[in-house]
């Protein structure tokens, strides 16, 4: 099936028109700064070359319209006619206890969708918008929502009760609901496939270490428990997130600093993690960069790969038995280093790392355990719109249960 994968943020459009059958991304692309004066728009259709223009777009809608007159125009075109659309998938981020599974768009999932944006208020505003635009510019077409946090729906509620007066979960539905739910799904499917053994039998960790990271403990291809909460703040030590800490200690730097709950939010959202420890960069590949001999480099590694052992560690617990441990996105996928700190000392649980195959493996579906490892290592790259376009074949298939 021929997928157009749509993913709107408040000034953004992303989009990859994706072939199911063989997951060929047949186009993808890119429009930013939306309603802001000069748009960018940066597209790769086909066999081209990435080619980048500016544009007029007041709102999404006109974004969409110009996306899909490139998609058919003579010079970047990959389609005949927009018939070759044969469904449309959004990214939606929060679908709150609404929705377990993807789910095929109708008045009652836009209402949802619209209820839930107060659980997620920078996210599903603009993925309600991407569908809106859709359905006036494409109205014949089947549109499919493909939510961030639906994969976690499984969890029990022990996993994801906090501790807090009960009325709170009651009034505001305040409880823990994790996110990058496509992505652990996908690295779950992909790792049984590569293992031969089906998803149902097999129990895994998935460790998504991105600028955004969480961790996922699966059972039998379910969700069970997951690092990020009520938003995704809580969990691991991310980019620029702080990811858990004692509470108090919020409440105490509002009151020492004077900071309102926006300035908190900011400081913890875009100023911590491993920014903020390091204060060198967000960005993993830089501290690689500067460790040698920079002491505040060596201890956020140190504190990155800590936050995730502890999350591996309980989650084995929570499992009894792990067959496979599983690394994706930018960090997972390419930080050598990163791997072989979260994996040291692992051998008596049952996972002993190929320290040569690991140095080597970047971006590739490896298994980097050893052969007498009990247990496998993997990394597995993840593809989120590959994901939702199958996802929202599936719903429209009538497959997705
Ligand atoms: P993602 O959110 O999955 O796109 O991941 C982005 C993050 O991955 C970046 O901010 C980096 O911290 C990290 N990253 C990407 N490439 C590398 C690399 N080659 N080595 C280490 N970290 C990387």
């Amino acid at each position: 099936m021929k997928v157009l994968v749509v993913n709107c943020g408040s000034s953004s459009l992303k989009y990859q028109f994706i072939e199911t059958r063989d997951s060929l991304v047949l186009a993808k692309g890119l429009v930013e700064r939306i309603g802001l004066g000069e748009v960018e728009y940066s597209f790769t259709h086909g066999n081209l070359p990435k080619t980048k223009i500016t544009i007029q777009a007041k709102n999404h809608t006109e974004a969409l319209k110009e996306v899909l007159n490139k998609l058919t125009s003579k010079e970047y075109g990959v389609l005949e006619s927009l018939d070759e659309i044969e469904a449309i998938g959004h990214r939606v981020v929060h679908g709150g206890e609404s929705f377990y599974h993807s789910a095929l768009i109708t008045d009652e999932v836009l209402k949802a969708i619209e209820v839930n944006c107060e659980l997620a208020p920078l996210h599903n505003p603009p993925n309600l918008q991407g569908i809106l635009a859709c359905e006036e510019v494409l109205p014949s077409k089947k549109q499919v929502a493909v939510f961030d946090t639906a994969f976690h729906q499984t969890m029990p509620e022990e996993s994801y009760m906090y501790a807090l007066p009960y009325e709170y979960y009651q009034k505001y539905k305040i409880r823990r609901y994790g996110f990058h739910g496509t992505s652990h799904r996908y690295v779950a499917m992909k790792a049984a496939e590569f293992l031969g053994k089906p998803l149902e039998s097999l129990n895994l960790i998935t460790c998504h270490l991105g600028n955004g990271s969480s961790i996922t403990a699966i059972r039998g291809g379910k969700s069970i428990d997951t690092s990020m909460g009520f938003t995704p703040l809580e969990g691991v030590v991310m980019g620029t997130r702080s990811g858990s800490l004692d509470p108090a200690t919020l409440l105490y730097i509002m009151e020492k600093e004077s900071l309102t709950p926006k300035q908190m939010s900011d400081l913890l959202n875009k100023k911590s993690g491993i920014l903020g420890l390091s204060g060198i960069s967000n960005d993993m590949r830089e501290i690689n960069a500067a460790e040698q001999g920079n002491a505040r480099a060596q201890l956020t590694l140190k504190v990155l790969t800590h936050s995730i052992r502890r999350y591996i560690g309980a989650y084995m617990v929570e499992l009894g038995r792990v067959d496979a441990i599983i690394f994706t996105a930018g960090i997972g996928e390419n930080d050598y280093v990163v791997r072989e700190l979260c994996m040291e000392n692992m051998e008596n649980w049952g996972f002993a790392l190929d320290k040569e195959k690991n140095k080597q493996t970047r971006g590739t579906l490896t298994d980097i355990s050893l052969p007498n490892s009990l247990s496998r290592i993997l990394v597995v790259p993840t593809n989120e719109e590959l994901m939702i376009a199958l996802e929202t074949q599936w719903v429209i298939e009538g497959k997705e249960k």
